[in-house]
């Protein structure tokens, strides 16, 4: 029986453990799904309480989650939401109603394999990691539709983050609490939990899972989605590079672009100078008056985006920094995330 020694917050948290699964039009995977995970749970020395979210399901999986809250009231828990919403907001939905000092996520198609869980908890613990992100190496999904533009949108991500995963589309993860706290997850966001956490400093490392065929049911994604990452991939490149000096972008840009508008109007003076023709019938002059208009623009909007960036942070109470810990002292400043107060002297 595997030992599983408490994480470092756990006096904080009602449960030690927190298992949410995203459940949508899964009538054959629910019930086998839950018999393996609570075999697995059940073996551990640990707290812990499964939360299935009902996505708008609509195959009769509603009513298998009601029963399964009915037989297990202690450790089941059943989020029902009023429609499809899409995966990442029923994980998000999840979250909000976990209790847990660490959050596992798994799909509920029996695609993970929950025996990985101990493995990942012994791994936070042991290693003082914050966030263990499965890797589904050998992953039993179609080769050409689904694995090679996983790849790609892999590829991209690690490159343009700068955050090294091999797999962001594996749903088994395990995450400390607090660095769930100050992320709320949008679009295909729940794929970019391992970039905003290490914007925010968490610990960060990946592990190899077990990863099995689908065997009940039908996938809900195609090709579609992996455009939709890339596009999310540019907002959470935004957000977490760039998001609390945006005038460096925009003001950049808007800098270049008047370069280029001065250009113009040096063209022009050095032909009237030199060839006795200003060039009022060429390009130039509408050359120069495009780039002073964008110019303007993009510094326009790069204040915008300061304002906005204001309020972004301070209507969550978050700061542009984050905090790992804080030694005899006391709360002066809102502090945007905290993940252990350690009093020496107490
Ligand atoms: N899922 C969901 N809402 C959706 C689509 C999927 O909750 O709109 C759930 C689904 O039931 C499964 C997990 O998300 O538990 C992953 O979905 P799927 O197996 O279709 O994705 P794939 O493994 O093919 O990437
Ligand atoms: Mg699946």
């Amino acid at each position: 029986m595997p030992h599983v020694a408490p994480t470092q917050t756990q006096h904080h948290y009602p449960y030690d453990l927190s298992v949410v699964l995203p459940v949508y039009n899964e009538v054959d995977n629910i019930g086998l799904v839950h018999d393996e995970l609570a075999d697995v749970l059940g073996g551990l020395d640990l707290r812990y309480e499964i939360i299935y979210v009902d996505d708008g399901s609509r195959d009769g999986t509603t009513a298998r989650i009601i029963e399964l809250c009915e037989a297990h009231p202690d450790v089941v828990r059943g989020v029902l939401l009023r429609r499809n919403f899409g995966q990442t907001a029923a994980i998000q939905a999840g979250i909000d109603h976990a209790n847990g000092a660490v959050i596992a996520l798994m799909d509920a198609d029996l695609q993970n394999d929950p025996h990985d869980i101990p493995l990942m908890l012994d791994q936070m613990d042991t290693e003082g990691y914050d966030l263990v992100s499965g890797w589904r190496k050998n992953r039993q999904d179609k080769a050409l539709s689904r694995k090679l533009p996983s790849h790609i949108a892999n590829g991209l991500i690690a490159r343009v983050t700068g955050v090294h995963l091999h797999d962001y589309g594996c749903t088994l993860k395990t995450y400390r609490r607090e660095v769930l706290d100050h992320v709320r997850l949008y679009g295909e966001m729940h794929r970019f939990i391992p970039v905003l956490a290490n914007a925010a400093g968490a610990r960060i490392v990946e592990r190899v899972v077990n990863h099995r065929a689908r065997i009940h049911g039908k996938s809900k994604y195609g090709l579609w989605r992996t455009i939709k990452v890339v596009l999310d991939l540019m907002t959470v490149k935004f957000l977490t590079s760039y998001n609390t000096r945006p005038m460096y972008i925009f003001g950049g840009a808007g800098f270049i672009l008047s370069m280029f508008s001065g250009l113009s109007v040096l063209v022009m003076l050095l032909s009237g100078i030199f060839a006795g023709d200003i060039l009022w019938n060429s390009p130039w002059p509408i050359f120069a008056g495009i780039f002073a208009a964008l110019a303007g623009q993009s510094i326009l909007m790069g204040l915008m985006m300061e304002m906005l960036m204001r309020t972004y942070y301070e209507s969550q109470g978050k700061g542009p920094y984050a905090i790992r810990q804080v030694i005899n002292a006391h709360k002066h400043v809102a502090t945007p995330v905290v993940e252990t107060m350690i009093d020496a002297a107490g």
